[in-house]
């Protein structure tokens, strides 16, 4: 690990250099002496020398300098020993080391070569050659830093470099009795962002949050200019969007609260990149050394379980550690690994909605909603596994099963003699972008042979907007296929009407929360109203969601909405008691 930030930069590259810290290990006194004065000379200014050789090693590991220039014959422990240490310990191995020797013994060279020496110095040392190698071993050395500890893509510190500063930070702070934080921080869309506007958008949004985040840490920044002068802030990219902050020696704890506010402020703002505007939402989680753990692995974790928890809550805010949200991050990690097992052991289930014709109350279609019935946590609703699903990339195998049962379901419903039904099958917007998803359509249309006229594509209004002009372009490909597409939940988000014109929808699904109170709520009825008409001066067919009673019936029918989904016909059901449903009422 470099001691200093020695690496690459080009505007001040010598004097980055000259502030290496150089240690030197010479039983006599008059060698070290003479070099340091050469050195002096030279611009170097930070020694670590010591004349014991049993010394060499306690202080090469509290110190850790760029570079040791080494003695070969000492008494007791030589420079062969120390070398051989150097070379098997974990921290200090890849430090370049240039051996002082003033022997010309090929075999003593040798020797060292093979013990992994970097470069030879011949005692006295002719200062020109000592400056020449000595800064060739350093230009090296930086290099190396720049590939193994920062970020190519920010500059700043990587993980194992943040690990590495946090674990001094840390034995720091329990020496001098002070608190040191971890800020971890995460954003809501940059993986949609990837997905959707291409990685070089995705690097350059990295790039500009690196940015702001630098300066927000600056010194002369008004606000965390109020936290005391001591503490060091340090802040990295650990890679795919997710950067860290250490803040070291702050007085009080509310302080990583200050610098967390800090962040939010100045990196929510929108983004604007070759003509996006991209808004980022951060998130923020917090841990602190002592009260929250003792080692860098843990506090960087704990900081990781908060920023995630309160992205959860709500984005744009930033959240304490606390043993609480550990255990609720625990039980998501298992909740993961349970759902990734349950398609495979058949835990899951479709159930079918119908959906009636609001005139002549025959059933139209149904909506497939699924049902995960796990034999460790019982009935698990789609509200709190598909958002998970989502996070973690589950919800494209999970959607594809689903996609395929209520295709192949339906088709053997009309086999039986159920004919003319529509499934509608809900769509997630990370299925969306990925690749290809027309074409796995396509191929499930085919595979279980249901006619496309009979499928139903829901997606919500807030997937629709969030990228309309890619979305556009994919609607377009799915309707070639000859199925239909649906806008579910409408009135919860946000909708661009210019927009909603020009996508190539068939249905609107008008969300329950609108029809729940619509008898006593006048805004509610005004709205629905309006949605009605304006749906159908798109030519929209509109479906009203959660109809529970007959009131709301009749009131819907008054406005001409053409299907009504709701528990006032039916739940959910499974499949053997959808059909009978289908059979018994309504066809
Ligand atoms: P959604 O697509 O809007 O589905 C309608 C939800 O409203 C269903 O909840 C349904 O049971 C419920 N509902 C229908 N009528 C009534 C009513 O009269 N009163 C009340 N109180 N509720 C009613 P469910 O099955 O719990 O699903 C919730 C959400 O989970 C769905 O909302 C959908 O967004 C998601 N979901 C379900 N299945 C899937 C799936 O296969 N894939 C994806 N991506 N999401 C799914
Ligand atoms: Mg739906
Ligand atoms: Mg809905």
């Amino acid at each position: 690990m470099p001691n200093k930030n020695l690496i690459i930069d080009f505007n001040d590259f010598d004097q980055q250099l000259k502030d290496s810290v150089i240690m030197m290990v010479d039983d006599e006194s008059i060698n070290t002496d003479m070099i340091q004065i050469h050195l002096e000379d030279a611009g170097y200014k930070e020694f670590i020398i010591t004349n014991k050789s049993d010394q060499a090693m306690e202080l090469l590991r509290k110190e850790r300098p760029d570079v040791l220039l080494l003695d070969l014959n000492m008494p007791g422990i030589t420079g062969f020993d120390i070398l051989q240490e150097v070379r098997a310990d974990i921290e200090l191995k890849h430090m370049p080391v240039i051996i002082l020797t003033s022997s010309s013994e090929a075999e003593t060279k040798l020797k060292a070569l093979e013990l992994g020496a970097t470069d030879f110095l011949s005692k006295p040392a002719d200062p020109s050659e000592m400056m020449l190698r000595l800064r060739n071993t350093l230009t090296v050395k930086a290099y190396q830093n720049q590939l193994a500890y920062y970020d190519h893509i920010t500059g700043l510190p990587n993980r194992r470099l943040f690990l590495d500063r946090l674990d001094w930070a840390i034995k720091d702070a329990r020496r001098e009795k002070t608190i040191t934080s971890v800020l971890h921080i995460v954003f809501d869309q940059l993986k949609q962002i990837n997905d959707t506007l291409g990685p070089r958008i995705g690097e350059m949004l990295i790039q500009e949050i690196s940015v702001r985040l630098k300066e927000c840490l600056r010194d002369n920044d008004a606000v965390t200019q109020n936290i005391q002068d001591s503490t060091t802030k340090i802040a990295a990219h650990l890679g795919d969007g997710e950067f860290t902050v250490l803040l070291q020696k702050i007085g009080q704890t509310e302080d990583a609260a200050i610098v967390a506010k800090r962040i939010l402020a100045v990196i929510n703002d929108v983004v604007y990149i070759e003509e996006n505007d991209i808004q980022l939402n951060p998130s923020v989680g917090i841990s602190i050394f002592p009260t929250d753990g003792e080692k860098a692995e843990e506090l960087l974790t704990f900081a990781s379980s908060a920023s995630n928890h309160a992205q959860q809550q709500d984005s744009n805010n930033y959240l304490f550690y606390s043993k609480d949200i550990n255990e609720k991050s625990l039980q998501r990690i298992k909740l993961t690994g349970l759902l990734r097992k349950a398609i495979d052991n058949g835990e899951m289930q479709l159930y079918y909605q119908p959906k009636i014709e609001t005139q002549s109350n025959k059933v139209a279609g149904m909506e497939a909603l699924i049902r995960w019935i796990s034999p460790e946590l019982g009935f698990v609703s789609p509200v709190d596994f598909i958002p998970l699903a989502e996070e973690t990339g589950l919800i494209i195998q999970i959607g594809e099963w689903v996609l395929y049962e209520a295709c192949r379901q339906n088709m053997e419903w009309q086999k039986q003699g159920l004919k003319g039904l529509t499934v509608s099958v809900n769509v997630s917007g990370i299925q969306l972008v990925q690749q290809d998803f027309s074409k796995m359509v396509s191929n499930i249309l085919e595979s279980s042979g249901l006619d496309p006229r009979c499928l139903v594509l829901e997606m919500t209004e807030s997937v629709i907007m969030n990228n309309p002009e890619k979305i556009i372009k994919l609607l377009q490909q799915l309707k070639r296929l000859k199925l239909s597409i649906s806008i579910d939940d409408f009135g919860t988000g946000y909708s661009s009407l210019s927009y909603l014109k020009k996508f190539p929808l068939d249905e609107l699904k008008i969300d329950r929360s609108f029809i729940i109170e619509i008898d006593d709520d006048d805004d509610d009825k005004a709205i629905v109203t309006a949605v009605i008409a304006m749906a159908h001066s798109l030519g929209l067919k509109v479906v009203a969601e959660g109809v529970e009673d007959e009131s709301q019936l009749n009131f819907l029918r008054t406005l001409d909405c053409e299907q009504i989904q709701g528990f006032y016909f039916s739940k959910p059901l499974p499949k053997e008691e959808f059909a009978k449903f289908v059979m018994q009422n309504h066809q």
